[in-house]
């Protein structure tokens, strides 16, 4: 995407609705076949404002029993970017590795505002009990025989108590 125009015509401005250009994210499937809509928006000499909108569809694994979730990841970004003679080297690798001269790398900076949207931990449910750790059963389908209580100190001290006093 060249942004020549939008870098030097005062009040541009362009909107493209497009199919989404990955089929997946991080190695998951995207289920729905998504449109991005995006905005380039010339807001000054040099200066530019790029904004994007979609929804992406994933099956995420729950973080504690690994049941896939059904998860909306939704894209709505906004970033200002600047024609390289406004900017350093440094910046550009920092805020704008996406803007290479007068071209938008769309894949590069799509994929960092998916990571910077990604959910950072999915649960079937809140309350979700997860699996055992000793047998492995789903805790949420089947309830397991396994001792994984491990009082704590105070509780201890206090069986030990009643323990004592039975006898
Ligand atoms: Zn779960
Ligand atoms: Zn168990």
């Amino acid at each position: 995407m060249n942004l020549t125009e939008i870098f030097n015509q005062e009040n541009k401005r362009e909107e493209v609705t497009i199919q989404f250009p990955f089929h997946e994210f991080d190695n998951e499937k995207i289920l729905n076949s998504p449109e991005i809509n995006l905005v380039l928006m010339n807001i000054g000499k040099g200066k530019a404002l790029i904004s994007g909108k979609a929804v992406l569809e994933f099956k995420l694994s729950c973080a504690r029993c690994l049941k896939p979730v059904k998860t909306m990841v939704d894209l709505d970004f906004e970033r200002e970017i600047f024609a390289p003679e406004l900017v350093t080297d440094e910046e550009i690798r920092e805020d704008q590795h996406f803007v290479e001269d007068y071209e938008l790398d769309l894949d590069a900076l799509l994929t960092e505002e998916l990571q910077l949207s990604w959910p950072s931990k999915i649960l079937c449910d809140e309350e979700c009990k997860g699996i055992c750790k000793k047998c492995g059963k789903n805790l949420n389908e089947e309830k397991c025989e396994c001792d994984d209580f491990v009082p704590d100190v105070r509780l201890a001290n206090l069986m030990d108590i009643f323990n004592a006093a039975q006898k």
